[in-house]
This record gives structure tokens, C-alpha cells and sequence, in this order.
């Protein structure tokens, strides 16, 4: 065993220490039920001395002083570590998390360790522009941090979520209050050690574990937070942004849930858009806020793409996540395990037609079988809310009119899957799907220079690649008189 399981505590101005009332929570391994560790318990009060911490090293610290050069060498620090601890890394997330530890070491790893690396090189090519007014004026724009940023990440992608909001933040200068999710806050806590090692001033990371309605609240609701960003559901997108807009009118940036068409059309090779599928709705546990939930197949490949699809679906490997040739773990509590299994019997109860899986795929431990619904409407439960577990399900279509506005009569638009071999046609659903991203014969590829984001109330703004630094900046316009 690689992951060293400690007590967890508050990471405030560089200094471990515990909540101001004493709490502590306990967080649990959801491939066994049992306890991992016991973490403090952060509130309004803890949140507030991180504040504190973070404005000062806002306003006065090193970092503010320190050149945006500088800043992309701790960076690149940072990455260095990340990169020499990320078997243990990985390790620590599949415990905590349920997730399939080649997953973590194939996918999460990578993805944030390049998250990283990618913000480290961007930090000194962030600039203003000049621009040419009329009159005898010479103007020109700073590009400044927008300030103490909070930052509310889900449980899903742990690690990544974080690497996708502190890399911007630090690259841009900003200084930074992290609420991780209460299920999954180890990997965080973990990453502060080796922030600390790499040389982060006082003050520019802070984490505080908590819950959201006291935590991640006070965070939301605080006056000295220039800008919250957010990954999680809907509904709490909704709450923060309340929040943001009765206290301090802070900036918001929300990454929110999903409801994706993945699209099979006749003309495609259906063996690789059958492993896209798989990939669609069952990486990760389905716990992917852009899984390939919804799959519309042309109505006459759909038999074949189903028997394909069953067989696939019934040969993947589930159970012990630390099991390097396990493909699906545990989904990561047992609240999202009860919602999950809530979900498939409302499938049934609707009408839907189970064609494999539907059940819990172990005695303890919360695992679930790959689960695929056939005769499945618009207008089922599963076909329009947000299920964030191992569950698909199959529509047919006739024609790519019908098929468009189907695609989009959701209220999500975070992403969207395309298979054809028809090249006009997989850009033209490029354009007209309400998403924002579309993959054309693939499924669930990202890079750290690449956009990822929603339309609709899947968010708005956009994390990665140099789009982010719309977030955690903001423009001043300077005039100089020539005269
Ligand atoms: P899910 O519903 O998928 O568990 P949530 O949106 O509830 O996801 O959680 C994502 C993050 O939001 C977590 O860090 C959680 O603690 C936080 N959160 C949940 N409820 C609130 C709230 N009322 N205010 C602020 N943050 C919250």
C-alpha cells in the first residue's frame, strides 16, 4: 500500500490545524464501507480565517510581488511532485473514491498532473492589449487576478476538479479557499502537503473540508470572495449563484450537470461507436457529469448495436477497485448508490425495458452492474434527469431532423457524442447540438488545452485551456492623455 491514511485537518495560511468547534467527519472507503479516516470539520468560522489568510497574501504577500515567471516555476514545482507521488496519488483516490485505480493512474493522473504543467506555462503569457481609440489617447488593458477566489469541487474527480480550478487561479495570480466535496477530501488535503513542499507562500491555498450547507455555503455566501467557481449538481449551481447575488455580488462560474445525446448513426463503424458507448456511460462509474447518457440509435442498426452493447456491457469486469484489472468500482457513497438503484426502478416502473444489469453487483460495497435500458421515451425519468451512475439509456431515430431537436430538448447541454462516417453530417451536428463540447467518433477526451464547459444549465463559463483565465481575471482599461 503506497497511500498514507492520516487524520485530516484544515489547511489555513500554510499551518495544518483543526476546525474552531473541534468536529471532526468521518470519510469512508465505498469499495468496503469502512472508515478511511476522520477529517475536521470546517464551518463558517474556518472559512472566514481562510479568507483572512488569503486576502492578506492577496494584498501583501510574496506572491503578489513574485513575477508571473516565478509563479509558473512553483507551478511547474508542483507538477514535478505531483508527477514522482502519483502512484500513491492514485492510490489514495481509488480508496477514498471507489474509482478503479487504472483509471486513476490512466486517466485522473495524467489529466492533472498536464492540468498543471499547462497552467504553469500559460502563467507569464497572460496580458493586456493595446488598443487603438479615437482622439489623441493612448490605450491599453491590464489583465489582473480577480482576487480570493472560492472554489467548490464535487466528489467525482477529485484531484482533477481540483487541478482544473487551482491551475488557472495560480497561473493568473489569484490567491485561493478550496472546499472539497465531504465524500472525497483526501486526495486535497494531500495535495496541500505538496504545495507546501513546492513553496507556496502563505496564504495562496487554503482548504478547508466541510459540508456544503455550512462549508461550501460560507464560502458562497462570503463578503471578501471576489469569485466562487463551482462543479456539482444543478440544484446547488442554483443555490450558490443565490448566494453570490445576496452578498457580495462575487463573480460566479458554474460546471453543473448533464444529460448527454451520444449518437449512433447507421453509416458508422458500430464496433468503435460501441466502445465509445461503454466509454460514454461507464467510465468512471457513469459518475461523469458529461456521460453519454442518453443513446439515440438509428433505428435500423439499432438490434444490432443493442446485442453488442449487452454483451459488452455483461463482460466488464466490476468489483475491488485496487484490482489493476477491475474496469468498474464503486460508486462513491452509499446516498449515490441508493439514487442510482432509486432511478433503475423507476426505469422499470416506467416502462423501460431492461436489457442487462439493474441491480447492486456485490453484497458490500457499493457497486452497481452496468445497467441498459431498451424501449426507453423522451419522456421517462431516465431520459431526462440526471441519473450520474452506470445506467444508459437507448432511444431510436428516423431521421436527423427529428434526431436534433430530440438531442436538445433537454435542459443540459454540456456535451454531446457523434458516429458517422459522413463527414458533413458529423459537422453539421457539431453545429447544431446545444453543447459545449462534441465529440465526433470518440468519447470523454480532454486536455488541459481544450474548453470544457456547459450551455444551458449544464453552467456557464469556461474551465481549461486559455479560456479559463476569463474566470479568474478581470480587464482595466487605462487612458493616456498624449497631449
Ligand atoms: P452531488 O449532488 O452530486 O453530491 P453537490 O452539488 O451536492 O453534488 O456537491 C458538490 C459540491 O458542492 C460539494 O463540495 C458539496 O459539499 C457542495 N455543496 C453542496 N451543497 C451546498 C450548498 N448548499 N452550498 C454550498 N456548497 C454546497
Amino acid at each position: 500500500m503506497k497511500a498514507k491514511i492520516k487524520p485530516g485537518k484544515l489547511l489555513i495560511n500554510n499551518e495544518w490545524c483543526e476546525a474552531q468547534s473541534g468536529k471532526r467527519f468521518e470519510v469512508t472507503n465505498p469499495a468496503t464501507e469502512e472508515v478511511l479516516a476522520t477529517v475536521a470539520e470546517g464551518d463558517a468560522p474556518d472559512v472566514d480565517r481562510a479568507v483572512t489568510a488569503a486576502r492578506r497574501a492577496f494584498e501583501e504577500g510574496p506572491w503578489k510581488k513574485m513575477s508571473a515567471r516565478d509563479r509558473g516555476r512553483i507551478l511547474y514545482r508542483f507538477a514535478g511532485l505531483l508527477d514522482k507521488n502519483r502512484d500513491e496519488l492514485a492510490e489514495l483516490e481509488t480508496l477514498n473514491n471507489g474509482k478503479p485505480i487504472r483509471e486513476t493512474t490512466q486517466a485522473d493522473l495524467p489529466l492533472t498532473i498536464d492540468a498543471f504543467e499547462y497552467y504553469a506555462g500559460l502563467a507569464d503569457k497572460i496580458h493586456g492589449d493595446t488598443l487603438p481609440v479615437n482622439g489623441n489617447y493612448f490605450n491599453y488593458t491590464l489583465r489582473e487576478p480577480a482576487g480570493v477566489v472560492g472554489q467548490i469541487i464535487p466528489w467525482n474527480f477529485p484531484l482533477l476538479m481540483a487541478a482544473w480550478k487551482l491551475g488557472p487561479a495560480l497561473a493568473t495570480g489569484c490567491t485561493v479557499v478550496l472546499k472539497p466535496a465531504e465524500q472525497t477530501p483526501l486526495t486535497a488535503l494531500r495535495l496541500g502537503e505538496l504545495l507546501l513542499e513546492a513553496g507556496l507562500p502563505p496564504g495562496v491555498v487554503n482548504i478547508v473540508p466541510g459540508f456544503g450547507p455550512t462549508a461550501g455555503a460560507a464560502v458562497a455566501r462570503h463578503m471578501d470572495i471576489d469569485k466562487v467557481a463551482f462543479t456539482g449538481s444543478t440544484d446547488v449551481g442554483k443555490l450558490i449563484m443565490k448566494m453570490a447575488a445576496e452578498s457580495n455580488l462575487k463573480r460566479v462560474s458554474l460546471e453543473l450537470g448533464g444529460k448527454a445525446p451520444n449518437i449512433i448513426f447507421a453509416d458508422c463503424d458500430i464496433d468503435a461507436a460501441v466502445n465509445g458507448a461503454m466509454q460514454g456511460i461507464f467510465f468512471n462509474q457513469g459518475e461523469v457529469c458529461c456521460a453519454g447518457s442518453r443513446l439515440f440509435i438509428e433505428e435500423k442498426v439499432k438490434e444490432e448495436f443493442l446485442s453488442k452493447l449487452k454483451t459488452r456491457a455483461e463482460q466488464k469486469l466490476v468489483g475491488d477497485p485496487l484490482d489493476p484489472r477491475t474496469e468498474m468500482g464503486a460508486q462513491a457513497s452509499a446516498e449515490q448508490f441508493h439514487k442510482i438503484l432509486g432511478y433503475i426502478k423507476k426505469g422499470k416502473d416506467e416502462g423501460a425495458r431492461l436489457l442487462t444489469g439493474g441491480e447492486a453487483a456485490a453484497e458490500r460495497g457499493y457497486f452497481i452492474k452496468p445497467t441498459v435500458f431498451d424501449g426507453v421515451t423522451d419522456e421517462m425519468a431516465i431520459a431526462r434527469e440526471e441519473i450520474f451512475g452506470p445506467v444508459v439509456s437507448a432511444l431510436s431515430f428516423k431521421n436527423i431532423d427529428e434526431l436534433t431537436r430530440r438531442a436538445n430538448n433537454t435542459i443540459y447541454g454540456l456535451s454531446a457524442g457523434v458516429w458517422t462516417r459522413d463527414i458533413g453530417k458529423a459537422h453539421r451536428m457539431a453545429k447544431e447540438i446545444k453543447a459545449g463540447t462534441i465529440w465526433i467518433n470518440c468519447y470523454n477526451c480532454f486536455d488541459a488545452a481544450s474548453p470544457f464547459g456547459g450551455f444551458k444549465q449544464s453552467g456557464f463559463g469556461r474551465e481549461l485551456g486559455k479560456y479559463a483565465l476569463e474566470l479568474y481575471t478581470q480587464v482595466k482599461s487605462v487612458w493616456v492623455a498624449m497631449d
